[in-house]
């Protein structure tokens, strides 16, 4: 019991959230400095996969190109993995996960089964305008095929509202809900990030 509540105390896990094109991947940059913490992008690990043409990758690349979510049952196993890799990790962040519900509820039975929890999720505020030129501005260096269509890009941002954007509430609902306004300087925006971790921390 006495390792359980330590292990509570001292590990850190946070979810940034937000619609693709956030910025959730140059802010994580800047947390996993700060905090030491592991950062797993499921996004990065699926290309890291099709890029070797594993089966896993080959099972995501459909998924993908159309701007749809990988199932579940793939996404879990993989981020289970994943976090199976750190046993000693400080605490997670995790970019990109869960974007679904029941992703969300594997994420917490996950931690719990470590003896720890979500600290928090953060939501990095966006328009869906701003998001999609940013995307396309990415697109013409990320070479990354669903960046580079605009209806693949809009499809996305469906797909976030109908799918991830209910796992806000779900974390809202245990007071673990934070949003910050996405638009500004990568500075500005790290800024706030930081003031809404130390809050997080307080708790
Ligand atoms: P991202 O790099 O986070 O924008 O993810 C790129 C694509 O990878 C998404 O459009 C999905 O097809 C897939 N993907 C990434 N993370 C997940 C997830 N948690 N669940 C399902 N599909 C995902």
């Amino acid at each position: 019991m006495m390792l359980l509540q330590e292990s509570l105390l001292t590990m850190t896990n946070l979810v940034l959230f937000g619609p693709p094109g956030s910025g959730k991947g140059t802010q994580a940059a800047f947390l996993i400095d700060k905090y030491e913490l592991i950062h797993i992008s499921t996004g990065d690990l699926f290309r890291y996969e099709m890029s070797h043409n594993t089966k896993l990758g080959q099972e995501a690349k459909a998924y993908m190109a159309k701007g749809e979510l990988v199932p579940d049952s793939v996404t879990i196993g993989m981020l289970r993995n994943k976090v199976e890799k750190h046993p000693d990790a400080k605490g997670f962040i995790f970019d990109g996960f869960p974007r679904t519900i029941p992703q969300a509820e594997a994420l917490d039975a996950l931690l719990f089964s470590k003896g720890t929890e979500v600290s928090g999720l953060i939501s990095l505020d966006v328009g869906d305008e701003e998001i999609v030129q940013r995307i396309l501005l990415r697109g013409q260096t990320s070479g990354r095929p669903d960046d580079n269509d605009e209806a693949t890009v809009r499809k996305r941002i469906a797909v976030y509202k109908s799918e991830t954007a209910p796992v806000f509430g779900y974390y809202a609902a245990k007071d673990k809900g934070f949003s910050i306004n996405g638009l500004g300087t990568i500075d500005e925006i790290a800024e706030r990030l930081s003031d809404a971790v130390e809050s997080i921390g307080q708790d």
